[in-house]
């Protein structure tokens, strides 16, 4: 790695906001280090509603898009991150039973080769040698985190190749895929008996209650990456965020120092990779540094 040729990561996200709700501490990290970190956001967030009551006014509810993208820029700033939307529309969380039918023209609703277009695009141009995005089940189920999914699996495997989307740039290969996987039942229930063991009374009592064991992702977790030291700075990304977050909620209702005590990692599963890493790995780059350098 040469100051001329910095390691590069790049963060695919649905929403503004969940860049810093995942695997933002690492990003912190590697960007303290020195990496160069894109964040790539697929939509607007336009569908999103106003979840910190403070904020659940006519006059933000109003200017809501606006006030998004101004959160996300304050938010790529506390980061340290360099940040581009890709120019899609929220698809909103459907609710009822049945649900509803996807509204015309959104995210999830786009074609995957077209909807990988934009990415192709931003992979060929900023060139990184690893990307983050979300499992198959989207981390959660909204419809536009499965879209990310799809779109950051099929551009990994695009981009390198000179046959498809010629239009877009000269073909980069990235070297690693990898999938969030920070919310594991072993991590909460962690934080859970740590709470319990300081006489606090527990957030997590509920969700643990209803965590169905066959749900949980921690058996794929390959790559857990030390970030404690950047708790804090994915926490003020997070409040950033002011219209997503409620900051006497659930996010913040865990001390910063359990958590730094009781889990200090990021977790990920690496997904894809065309250079040799073996698991258990503790570096999104294991296997990438010694590569870029002979290149
Ligand atoms: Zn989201």
């Amino acid at each position: 790695m040469t100051e001329a040729d910095p390691l590069r990561l790049l963060a695919v996200h649905a929403h503004p906001d969940d860049e810093s709700s995942k695997g933002a501490a690492t990003m912190a990290k590697y960007v303290a280090e020195g990496v160069r970190v894109m964040v790539a956001t697929c939509t607007g967030g336009e569908r999103g509603s106003v979840l910190n009551p403070a904020l659940d006014r006519p006059d933000v509810w109003e200017r809501l898009p606006e006030i998004r993208q101004e959160e996300m820029a304050r938010a790529r700033d506390i980061l340290g991150v360099e940040q581009e939307f890709l120019g899609f529309v929220d698809s909103g969380l459907p609710e009822g039973d049945p649900l509803p039918p996807l509204p015309e023209g959104c995210f999830a609703l786009v074609p995957t080769e077209e909807a990988a277009a934009p990415l192709v695009e931003l992979i060929r141009r900023f060139k990184p040698h690893v990307i983050t995005t979300y499992d198959e089940r989207g981390g959660y189920p909204h419809p536009d985190h499965i879209k990310t999914h799809e779109v950051s699996v099929h551009a990994f495997e695009a981009a390198g190749d000179p046959d498809r989307y010629p239009e877009l740039g000269e073909p980069w290969q990235p070297l690693k895929l990898y999938y969030h996987m920070s919310f594991t039942l072993p991590r909460t229930r962690a934080l859970h008996e740590a709470i319990l063991a300081s006489g606090q009374e527990s957030p997590y009592a509920e969700w643990l209650e209803n965590w169905d064991p066959d749900r949980d992702m921690s058996h794929r977790v390959t790559t857990k990456v030390h970030c404690a030291d950047y708790f804090a700075v994915r926490d003020a990304a997070l409040i950033a965020h002011a219209t997503q977050i409620d900051p006497n909620g659930r996010w913040f209702a865990c001390p910063l120092e359990v958590q730094q005590r009781v889990w200090p990692t990021e977790d990920y599963e690496l997904a894809r990779s065309v250079v040799d890493s073996p698991a258990p790995e503790d570096d999104l780059f294991a296997g990438v540094r010694s590569e870029v350098v002979v290149r």
